[in-house]
């Protein structure tokens, strides 16, 4: 297959597995694992095994521009192109002019390639005239980048998918690789059975998959996570499993870490997060004794009130043992989506600009200015993701551009969102799928082209840049997403997006990162197709790219040294259950669903595993209720409710309920809408929101 068979990136998680797609005489895609590729080695899960469906069956796909001319005018009218576009550019002037450019914003995602995420930042920011453009990572990594800025001085990954086969301690902590990250799990699975004496430790409320397999798993009280790497970390000093040198020379802020992690005893720890001493003991020797500790973890720790604090908790531990910038060690933020990274590099977030400038920093304003011929950029932070909506919602902000993203069902607190999104004057919705439930607020749809019908380039969780050519025609009329955005800045008059393709687009940026941490000023698009994947920095002639990062001890700091943040509080800050509400709601994803199941959802065989929504809980707080196995049980939070069949399972904790975050109105109901249910509370510095901790309520319906 390989000889006719065209090199691709999986579209879904931040793995980013390498694919062979070959194309019959009918245009129909068939995929299979490169056995080539550094990532996946030809491994696929099996949402990444059944690409080919989504590509090829393109009955749910939007196919040309539809358009409601005003509030009052039931229906969307087929337009053409021009017609779309034009009227677009007409409405956001008119509002621009009347309530000034604050009063307009972009709403991306972490699935835009990042030539797409560029343009989009580059309009946005240089030329409308306002920082409001956020993306769905700000729901997924932006705890993660807080705590990378402040312990590493950049938002940078230290470490290589390379590093799992030389490390022998592994906590995987907010995270179930083995559902989510499953090609990355298989790596530590085959890692281990081939050196039995490589440990695995799991931090979750449930008995995950992930769990199950550990070593040792520590079923945490949800929100206690500061306190349990802190017990973790005391223990390690206790016991002098740490790493002098390293923090004498190369870090700052150990003194004030000492004093916080020796508040409490470890019986006090071990009691607020109700796990046994003894394991704590065990998991702090287990990471004390390792050559190589990796630390793993995704939304568990970053959607959070405390998100930011978990994160610099869980780092620290890195920095106490000094198992930084060496084989087989360091901090793995475990990405959720294909290009959350590559649309951080761009700017693709409200307080971000291009090449990880800072926003707040004048003289980074005045050089991304300089470099895009404006006169100057906005310092006025933008709305981030739930502000937004909030802006929406209070009509602070009138008109919202969503890219690649369904907010009516991932957002949280939806009901509040479909408020706010019946609210703005202006919805214009671009994406591939009919089956997406914000395109009901769209007073334009714009049918954009998917993976595979478009070309460009994207960056994995390891820092990895792949190429992604186009191999198939978009259907009907759909376009690449820079096309129109670049078409769209044209009608308003912008110069700067007239691009013959997207090479252009992409060597303007990689020349806007030459000199930085991130510089990629010698990589271009020959380089992606003909030598493969790079991970940055790939800052000289024929560098091949940098597995890891901070091998020379010396971090991005004004110091260079890393730095021990110590969190704010050890405690979660997320509004605790009472009588009234005494459970918490955790949520996450299913094995083979992804997402808002735009994509996944009509795969018929990747329903199998897990149906429907469920409520899992535990099997003694069932009988307390009556509830048994496939009860319908209605869930109440002070935000809303939900319905849906309990499922009685003991890997879960009592007291903690679990609902799987996919399933919108458009393919169950609204009582089936996870988010219902969620808070807006976000973490004050990352702004990202809490999906999991909510007080709710259980019942039998
Ligand atoms: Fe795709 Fe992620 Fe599965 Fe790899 S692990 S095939 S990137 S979904």
């Amino acid at each position: 297959m390989q000889d006719n068979s065209i090199k691709s990136t999986c579209s879904y998680c931040g793995v980013g597995c390498g694919l062979l797609i070959k194309k019959d005489s009918k245009n129909k895609v068939s995929v299979e694992g490169d056995p080539d590729h550094p990532v996946n080695k030809g491994m696929l899960c099996s949402k990444g095994r059944n690409l080919h469906y989504v590509v090829n069956d393109t009955s749910d796909r939007l196919l040309y521009p539809q358009m409601r001319w005003s509030k009052s005018h039931p229906n969307l009218d087929r337009v053409d192109w021009d017609t779309a576009l034009e009227r677009a550019a007409h409405v956001f002037k008119s509002i621009i002019k009347q309530h000034g450019p604050d009063s307009v914003g972009f709403y991306v995602s972490g699935q835009c390639l990042t030539e797409e995420y560029y343009i989009a930042n580059k309009l946005v920011k240089g030329f409308l005239g306002t920082n409001n453009i956020d993306t769905n990572s700000r729901l997924c990594m932006s705890s993660a980048v807080v705590g990378y800025k402040k312990t590493f001085g950049e938002d940078s990954v230290p470490i290589a998918y390379a590093d799992i086969e030389l490390a022998d301690c592994f906590l995987i902590t907010g995270a179930n690789p083995a559902y989510c990250h499953p090609i990355l799990f298989r790596r530590i699975e085959a890692h281990k059975e081939k050196n039995p004496d490589v440990k695995t430790i799991a931090v979750d409320p449930r008995r995950t998959d992930t769990a199950a397999y550990a070593d040792l798993h520590l079923q945490l009280l949800p929100g206690t996570d500061i306190i349990l790497y802190n017990a973790i970390g005391r223990r390690l000093l206790e016991q002098g499993l740490v790493d002098k040198d390293f923090i004498d020379n190369h870090t700052e802020g150990f003194a004030q870490y000492r004093a916080q992690v020796m508040q409490l005893s470890l019986k006090e720890a071990a009691k607020q997060c109700g796990v046994p001493v003894a394991d704590i003991k065990k998991a702090a020797d287990i990471i004390g004794i390792s050559k190589g500790f990796i630390s793993m973890w995704a939304m568990g720790l970053n959607q959070s009130v405390v998100g930011t604090n978990k994160n610099f908790a869980l780092l620290n531990l890195s920095l106490i043992t000094g198992q930084v910038g060496k084989p087989g060690s360091g901090p793995f933020s475990l990405t959720g989506q294909p290009n959350a990274m590559g649309g951080r590099e761009v700017g693709g977030m409200a307080n971000l600009l291009a090449v990880h400038k800072d926003l707040m920093n004048e003289n980074h304003r005045r050089e991304v200015a300089h470099f895009w011929g404006v006169n100057e950029i906005s310092g006025k932070p933008g709305y981030t993701a739930t502000q937004m909506f909030e802006a929406l919602e209070t009509g602070r902000l009138k008109a919202v551009w969503i890219i690649c993203t369904n907010p009516s069902v991932s957002l949280p607190d939806v009901r509040k969102v479909d408020k706010a999104l019946q609210n703005a004057k202006f919805v214009v919705v671009q994406d591939i799928s009919k089956r997406s439930d914000t395109l009901q607020y769209a007073d334009l749809i714009l049918p954009a082209a998917g993976w595979l019908e478009k070309e460009g380039t994207m960056t994995n969780s390891e820092r990895r840049i792949s190429h992604l050519p186009k191999v198939v025609e978009a259907p009907g009329e759909a376009r690449p997403d820079v096309e129109i955005l670049c078409d769209f800045a044209q009608k308003m008059g912008f110069r700067g997006f007239d691009y013959y393709n997207t090479s252009e687009i992409y060597q303007e940026y990689a020349a806007m990162t030459k000199g930085t941490n991130i510089d990629i000023s010698y990589l271009n698009y020959d380089r992606l197709k003909n030598e493969g994947t790079f991970q940055w920095p790939v800052n000289t002639y024929r560098h091949t790219g940098t597995p890891r990062l901070f091998e020379d001890k010396k971090f991005y700091t004004p110091s260079k040294k890393a730095v021990f943040n110590i969190p704010s509080t050890l405690y979660n800050r997320s509004i605790k259950p009472d009588a009234e509400y005494p459970f918490v709601l955790t949520t996450g994803r299913v094995r083979d669903q992804w997402h808002t199941m735009t994509k996944t959802g009509k795969v018929s065989r990747l329903k199998t595993h897990y149906p429907t929504p469920v409520l899992e809980i535990h099997p003694v707080d069932a009988v307390k209720l009556k509830i048994r196995e496939g009860t319908i049980c209605e869930v109440a939070s002070e935000n809303g409710n939900v319905r849906v069949k309990a499922k009685l399972t003991d890997t879960i904790r009592q007291g903690v309920v679990f609902l799987p975050m996919h399933w919108g109105k458009k393919l169950a109901s609204d009582l089936n809408r996870t988010n219902n249910l969620t808070q807006n509370m976000v973490d004050p510095q990352s702004k990202e929101p809490d999906f999991k901790f909510t007080a709710v309520r259980v019942e039998k319906y």
